[in-house]
């Protein structure tokens, strides 16, 4: 494959990301998948989704984890709903996250990822250890199916990202760097966290973002892919430095038009300036 093949965060059913039309008239070689609802993921439905993929010549790169419940609508409300973080949810959620891996195998995906929640900064917290033993549960679950599991960026700064990680310890555990989140939720300057974690750094959300009057207590501002703070350009070259050569997979998080026309212009944005960084033309 290409360097940098682009890609859309795509939904079937239910969810924010873009749809297999839109993803098909934007002509993009992938997609991340944000997995669809139970009654999608059986066997049959599996094997229809990857056809329809393989037919519109679109890899899979990876599935991203959602699980009813949850609730984006505002920071502290993230704090009790996502993830596997919520204890009363973990179990169901594990179970979940499960079956989500064997649909990812069935469609002959590598990689999970999800936002696994806000993880405490403090290890001495008493919600700290069993996040680390769920982790753990997901990697050797996705492990044995062939798959690497990501951690989605963003709640946490990247000191806290690579202690978690380490403490987790499995060797399929990576990160799947989105910049704008990190500015949303005001955890951190994005490049100086990508140079931090990029050894781990498997799969990106191009996605950009303003931040907030008071970092860290509301939501800062998703905005198109070069209209915020994150600083594509560098972004990329950053990721250029790192060695990173995967998937670029462009995330908007807002629906209808508007959302097919930024992404749109995404597209165009990731073309123009991965020609000129590596210095290769059309
Ligand atoms: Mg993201």
């Amino acid at each position: 494959m290409e360097k940098w093949p682009i890609g859309v965060f795509t939904s079937i059913g239910a969810g924010l990301g873009a749809s297999l039309e839109a993803v098909k008239e934007l002509g993009v070689p992938t997609v991340q998948l944000h997995a669809p609802p139970k009654e999608l993921r059986t066997p049959e439905k599996a094997a229809e989704i990857k056809q329809q993929f393989a037919e519109a010549g679109i890899t899979v790169t990876v599935v991203f984890c959602g699980f009813p419940g949850e609730s984006y609508a505002d920071i502290p409300t993230v704090r009790k709903t996502v993830g596997l973080v919520p204890p009363e949810l973990r179990a169901e959620r594990l179970q979940t996250t499960k079956e989500i891996s064997d649909f990812a195998k069935a469609l002959g995906v590598d990689a999970i990822a999800m936002h696994i929640g806000f993880i405490p900064e403090d290890p001495a917290d008493p919600g700290y250890r069993p996040i680390v033993e769920v982790a753990q549960e997901v990697c050797d679950y996705s492990q044995a199916n062939g798959q690497r599991f990501h951690l989605e960026t963003g709640q946490e700064t990247a000191e806290g990202l690579l202690r978690f990680i380490h403490d987790v310890g499995r060797d399929n555990l990576a990160v799947n760097f989105d910049p704008a989140n990190m500015i949303l939720y005001g955890s951190g300057n994005p490049i100086e966290a990508l140079k931090k974690v990029g050894q781990y750094v498997k799969s990106v959300h191009c996605k950009d973002a303003k931040w907030a009057a008071r970092p860290g207590e509301e939501w800062g501002e998703e905005v198109p892919l070069g209209e915020g703070d994150v600083g594509i350009e560098t972004f990329l070259r950053t990721l250029k430095d790192l060695g990173y050569e995967g998937p670029l997979t462009i995330e908007r998080e807002i629906t209808g038009e508007q959302q097919k026309r930024d992404i749109a212009a995404a597209v165009k944005l990731l073309e123009r300036l991965r020609a000129e960084i590596w210095g290769t033309c059309c």
